[in-house]
């Protein structure tokens, strides 16, 4: 059996330890080429040193010293920095795992693409603020993108065998989040550590907290457009809070189809992975006579204002996308430093999309990765100010 060249970016993180956890369950079939990570060089290090990978990248610069450190005598390369990432974005690979989290995960996706890889996109940012980039770049490449968001994987799933066209509304679930059932006025007063627990899924801190706030499903609906190309009137979310329904796909006919699984993310990774075979997977088998009872109900708009941001700002179109993503990471950010508080969050990313929605020179400038690299920064520093203000 030939061996895949398999990349991981984020590797460190939650979704790359699951991508792991499957790669270690049949280490002979997988040639690891990259592995990067962040500030846990121990995690980075190790996991290098057990897949054998030719090179173990940190985003951080200053790390290079400790990471080197970590890997003496183990024959893995040790890089630093970002032009190290995208570096390591170019080396051949069958597969590459895209699972940096936030935009920082766009420039090593879209260099990935460029080599004519398979990308494996949990990145959902990068789809948010330069979808249009990444179709065309996997177009021109002969790349192909699969969807590691559970929703989209769903979604995809429904979608085999079908015509895009046949396709009536795409519905993707949410648990509700942390704070579902917490009555309204208590909302504002929400702690980092209330936000940062998830009833159902075991994630990376950033969307767990995004899944209170409904950041999440916001950033979610607008890779639903971008990814399977459907009008934004065609996506709905549905509150489930079992989170064992991922998505419906509504034909034309009236037909839904429903992905149903236990809510572990190394399902769609797996897909992923093998696609287009099935193959075992290590997750739970659902019970549905013992479950019993799956419940739905509409989202409740004055909870959760980020959703109705997301139609917007697929209703502005151009950039406005990339504007919506870096004002919810910087908003993210400063809820987590204790500077906002977490219903201001969404009151940050508004004040935002408002001031910036009229410069039309900017939002309507052509996608290209310095533009939106621009317009990320300039998000960012307008999130700062609204922020500023609310002080
Ligand atoms: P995480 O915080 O657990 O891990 C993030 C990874 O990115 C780490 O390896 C970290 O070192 C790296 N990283 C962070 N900042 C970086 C930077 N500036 N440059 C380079 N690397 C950097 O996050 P996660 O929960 O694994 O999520 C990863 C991505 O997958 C996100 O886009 C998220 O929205 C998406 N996603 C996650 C889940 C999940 O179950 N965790 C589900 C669906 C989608
Ligand atoms: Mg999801």
């Amino acid at each position: 059996m030939t061996m895949r060249k398999i990349s991981i970016f984020g590797a460190t993180g939650s979704i790359g330890q699951n991508t792991i956890d499957l790669i270690r369950r049949d280490q002979r079939a997988y040639d690891v080429v990259a592995l990067t990570g962040g500030a846990n060089i121990a995690r980075l290090a190790a996991d290098a040193i057990a897949l054998k990978a030719d090179i173990a990248v940190t985003a951080y610069e200053e790390r290079l010293p400790d990471l080197r450190a970590a890997l003496e005598g183990s024959g893995v390369e040790a890089a630093a920095g970002e032009a190290a990432l995208i570096e390591a974005a170019t080396r051949p690979a069958d597969w590459i795992m895209s699972a940096i989290v936030g935009a920082a995960g766009l420039a090593p996706g879209l260099k990935a693409l460029e080599q004519g890889t398979t990308l494996a996109l949990a990145n959902k940012e990068s789809l948010v603020c330069a979808g249009g980039l990444l179709m065309q770049t996997a177009l021109r490449h002969g790349a192909r993108l699969l969807p590691v968001d559970s929703e989209h994987s769903a979604v995809f799933q429904g979608l085999v065998g079908e015509e895009i066209s046949a396709v009536e509304r795409i519905i993707i679930t949410a648990s509700g989040g942390a704070f579902r059932d917490w009555p309204l006025e208590d909302l504002q007063k929400a702690t980092l550590a209330e936000a940062s627990s998830h009833p159902n899924w075991d994630m990376g801190q950033r969307i767990t907290i995004d899944s209170a706030s409904m950041f999440n499903k916001a950033l979610e609906v607008i890779e639903t457009k971008e990814f399977f190309g459907v009008a934004p009137e065609q996506i709905e979310v549905l509150v489930h809070p079992e989170s064992m329904v991922h998505a419906l796909v509504g034909f034309r006919d009236g037909a839904l189809m429903a992905h149903l699984g236990a809510p572990d993310m190394r399902h769609a990774i797996g897909y992923a992975l093998h696609w287009p075979e099935r193959k075992d997977l290590p997750v739970a088998r659902l019970d549905l006579a013992e479950i019993g009872q799956l419940n739905f109900t509409a989202p409740d708009t004055a909870r959760y204002p980020a959703l109705q941001q997301a139609y917007d700002v697929m209703q502005r179109g151009g950039l406005m996308g990339a504007v919506f993503n870096a004002a919810k990471e910087k908003a993210l950010d400063l809820f987590i430093a204790g500077q906002i508080g977490f219903t201001e969050m969404a009151e940050v990313t508004a004040a935002v999309l408002e001031r910036m929605e009229a410069q039309s020179g900017l939002i309507d400038s052509a996608m290209t990765l310095d533009n939106v690299t621009e317009i990320d920064h300039l998000a960012r520093q307008e999130a700062e100010r609204a922020a500023a203000e609310r002080r």
